[in-house]
């Protein structure tokens, strides 16, 4: 299934849930605006390339639409459209002024250099600068886009508009007007939804085992996040392999040797006589009991959702888990927290970003850190009292949450 006809299905079900009309569903899954550019760049070498562009504007009955540029080969309308969408969603459940809003350019990365980067994010600015603005829509980083190129966008966009717009993007590098605390708090944020769950469910975390897929920005910190709470982390995957110590992995190390030599599985032979290493998709089968996908989408599917053991999986990824693959991990019991409130600590912090710039203050860490456990609490909040008094899954009950705030606009 493509990437937007999941946000479609699972628009369904919620909308199912609310009673929604055809107009009403028809309004919520229909993307604002498409905008479409060819960007054209020098080459280092000589010569000229051009990659397709895209800026997806989903909904903007909350406020600016809001989302991330991606720069990867696999970018495309639907991709893009489905991201939006579940900005859209995301930005509803946690219950901030935002949109839903994407961006991609279809290019590997990889084969560009630094100055071809950072002419491909001004070419990026030049075709869409009438779409952007602090009160229209408010870009951020993705794959293969970082700080330093939100600061190239953003000198882009003031040179065009010919003022100071700080708040026209975020994921700044800090001196140019970014926050602290935005490079954890997509972990931070699913880390406080899931010790209000297990607060719920009555459980000790130091007495539970994780297995985590994904060691980059947010599964390695997710790791470290775990492992303070006493969680022991038994298998840690990269695209590389799964490294698998039954008596737990030092996060520490084995995320100091993938920086070093390339994959946690190079700290395999560190971490005692009972390391193990398994192939990529072992970890989502691993014996434990909290689930963490942190790398890529379509990960839990309709071949290996039933021999997933753990009880709880906290989606930090974007779309982990396919739809034949949700409705068996229900039917065990398995209780999935959603990306769309599982990742969304990441746009909240983009939101105080926002917040920071527009006031000329600047939050200190402890600021953001206490206002981000508020929200995340008070989100994980809504949704569980709305699944358990409508007897629906997480998933279920935070698009249906989302809807309806979007709908009251
Ligand atoms: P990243 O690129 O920093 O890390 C990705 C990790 O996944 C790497 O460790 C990579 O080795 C691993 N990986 C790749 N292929 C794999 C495979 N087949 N099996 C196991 N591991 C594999 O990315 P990130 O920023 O940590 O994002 C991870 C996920 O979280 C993505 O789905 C992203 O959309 C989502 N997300 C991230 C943020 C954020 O703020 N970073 C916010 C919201 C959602």
């Amino acid at each position: 299934m493509a990437a937007f006809q999941y946000f479609k299905h699972n628009t369904s079900k919620a909308a199912d849930l609310l009673g929604l009309s055809e107009e009403q569903r028809t309004k919520l899954m229909t993307p604002d605006r498409v905008l479409r550019a060819e960007l054209t760049i020098p080459l280092d070498g000589g010569g000229t390339a051009s990659f397709p562009a895209y800026r997806v504007q989903f909904n903007n009955r909350r406020g600016p639409y809001k989302g991330g540029i991606r720069f990867h080969p696999a970018a495309d309308e639907d991709e893009v459209s489905a991201l939006a969408a579940m900005m859209a969603i995301k930005c509803a459940v946690v219950g901030i002024p935002f949109g839903g809003g994407k961006g991609g350019v279809s290019v590997d990365p990889k084969k560009l250099s630094h100055t071809e980067t950072h002419a491909l994010a001004r070419e990026y600015v030049k075709a869409f600068a009438e779409h952007f603005g602090p009160d229209i829509d408010v870009p951020a980083p993705d794959m293969a886009t970082n700080p330093e190129i939100m600061d190239t966008m953003l000198a882009e966009y003031e040179r065009i508009v010919g003022h100071k717009a700080p708040a026209m993007i975020t994921g700044k590098s800090i001196g140019n007007g970014g926050i602290l605390g935005r490079d954890t708090a997509t972990a931070d944020g699913a880390i406080i939804v899931l010790r209000a769950l297990l607060k719920d469910q009555n459980v000790d975390a130091s007495k539970l085992r994780a297995a985590i897929q994904g060691a980059g920005n947010a599964g390695a910190q997710a790791a470290k996040l775990l492992s303070d709470m006493g969680v022991s982390i038994t298998a840690l995957a990269d695209s590389q392999g799964t490294l698998v110590v039954a008596n737990g992995i030092n996060v520490e190390l084995a995320c100091s040797i993938k920086e070093k030599e390339g994959s946690v599985c190079d700290a395999g032979t560190q971490m005692g006589d009972d390391s193990q290493i398994l192939g990529t998709e072992a970890v989502i089968t691993e014996p434990v009991e909290i689930l963490v996908p942190a790398a890529l989408e379509e990960q839990i599917h309709q071949g290996n959702a039933k021999d997933v053991k753990a009880g709880i999986v906290l989606e930090i990824a974007n779309g982990p888990t396919t739809p034949e693959a949700d409705e068996i991990l229900a039917a065990q019991g398995v209780a999935v927290v959603p990306d769309v409130l599982a990742n969304a600590g990441g746009v909240t912090v983009s939101y105080f970003e926002w917040l920071q710039n527009r006031s000329g203050e600047t939050w200190t860490a402890l600021q953001t850190s206490d206002r981000l456990e508020e929200i995340m609490n008070d989100a994980y909040r809504d949704v569980a009292d709305f699944a358990l008094f409508r007897g629906v899954t997480l998933r279920e009950a935070a698009y249906a949450l989302a809807l309806s705030r979007i709908l009251e606009e």
